[in-house]
């Protein structure tokens, strides 16, 4: 089989590296990568009419026509909850259906490659969305979940009050650790329903995220009813071994009361990445949405996890405050938040050359405000007396960008920064 994709140039203007794995007549189906991005190699289906991103593991993603510059886009998804958008009058399953009809009608030049797609139909990956639901509850935050990841619920709710978190609707929930008994039966359950569908590809089932507002509010101490940290991490390893890129949200005031070397053993047993919510460097911002901890302490606790050896991952918000707020009797604009931010984001990111010499894997996540019913901030910005919300629709978007430009060269290193935090908080419960 020729290797070289014919149909790329359709959809792209470069030529990226990749591998048709599958072709007849009309379609190819092409793995294609960028060596020098940290994501996982994709899929993609061409004919020369439509292409379908399969992802690293075969699930359906996105369903388009044309080249970026006039594309159109049948249905998507922006994470692994499965809650595609499809254009209206467009039917999800046939489009699934057209698809992977299609992909079971190619030749495949290797059998491993073939094993990979073998068993998907349409019924069968709308039942694997499904059933991917049991491992989180409909408000969970889950970062940057995608198809690779398996997910282990280890705590409900927090004791912290952020103004715009989608896990604090009610105002009366409390954090509630589970036990370690039903800390390994969720890890139990993730790891059966893993099996049932990526059974023949656990290989690339290389992500875990164990799913809680703080991965340290767990006690460090004797062993009790409750795991510790690192128990917990330590089972996480044992029963998903391949999962090699292990997440967790850990927060800065706790990071800052847990001894260093205490981290290190964390990180040694298996924690690859540690989720921090910045939100903003910038105090009285920071202070308004719910996280009154000082920029030093934050820098000083971001400092400890990279010297503990983690990938620190750092969520900043943009939005939020839309143009301003009011509080202690002054009004702080929105673009003074995040011109502090950027200042000490740029500075702990580093210029592309320094990181990359240095080996510095810190990310920045940018997140976008979503108007989110139910969280104490989304009346704050529909009064607009406290918050000022964006006057016009492009408000949100030229903050966005504003605040790229402040980050300087970081901005353009996608290893450094990334946008599009958002989707970890688009509602799960839109699903299919
Ligand atoms: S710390 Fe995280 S989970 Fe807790 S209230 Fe804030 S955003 Fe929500």
């Amino acid at each position: 089989m020729d290797h070289r994709s014919e149909l790329l140039p359709c959809y792209l203007d470069y030529t990226p590296p990749h591998e048709v794995i599958a072709r007849d007549g009309k379609a190819e189906l092409v793995r294609v990568w960028d060596p020098d991005l940290e994501s996982d190699a994709s899929y993609w289906l061409m004919t020369g009419e439509w292409r379908a991103d399969l992802g690293p593991i075969g699930l359906v993603q996105r369903v388009s026509s044309g080249t970026r510059k006039n594309e159109r886009v049948f249905a998507e998804r922006p994470n692994a909850f499965g809650n595609f958008v499809t254009e209206p009058g467009v039917s999800l399953e046939k489009l699934l259906e057209k698809v992977y009809d299609l992909v079971s009608s190619l030749t495949f030049g290797r059998t491993d490659d073939a094993a990979l797609f073998t068993g998907w139909e349409t019924q069968r990956v709308l039942a694997r969305f499904r059933d991917f639901r049991h491992l989180y509850s409909p408000n969970d935050i889950v970062p940057e979940f995608n198809d690779t990841m398996v997910i282990t619920k280890i705590s409900q709710d927090c004791d912290r009050t952020c103004l715009y978190c989608p896990d604090r609707r009610d105002g009366k929930k409390r954090l509630e650790l589970f036990t370690r008994e039903k800390v390994r039966m969720n890890m139990e359950l993730a790891r059966a329903v893993e099996v049932e569908y990526h059974g023949g590809h656990l290989d690339l089932m290389i992500e875990h995220f164990l799913n809680g507002s703080d991965l340290l509010w767990f006690p460090a101490g004797e062993p009790r009813a409750y795991p510790s940290p690192l128990e917990i991490v330590e089972m996480g390893a044992s029963i998903f071994p391949e999962a090699w890129k292990r997440y967790a949200f850990m927060g800065l005031p706790n990071v800052n009361r847990t001894p260093p070397g205490y981290l290190r053993r964390i990180r040694e047993a298996g924690l690859y990445s540690v989720l921090v919510g910045v939100e903003s460097f910038h105090e009285q911002t920071s202070r308004f949405l719910g996280k009154p901890e000082s920029t030093a302490s934050k820098v000083e606790a971001i400092e400890k996890l990279k010297e503990a050896g983690f990938k620190v991952k750092l969520i900043i918000q943009v939005g939020m405050v839309g143009e301003g707020f009011m509080a202690d009797g002054r009004f702080y604009s929105g673009r003074e938040g995040l011109e502090e931010t950027a200042r000490v984001c740029a500075r702990i990111l580093g210029d592309p050359l320094t990181r990359h010499r240095e080996g510095d894997r810190t990310k920045a996540l940018i997140s976008e405000y979503l108007s989110l019913e139910g969280t104490p901030l989304f009346p704050l910005h529909q009064e607009g007396k406290i918050v000022t919300p964006y006057r016009s629709a492009e408000g949100l978007r030229n903050d966005v960008e504003f605040f790229l430009r402040l980050l300087g060269g970081a901005a353009n290193d996608p290893n450094a920064v990334e946008t599009g935090y958002e989707a970890a908080i688009q509602s799960p419960s839109r699903s299919v």
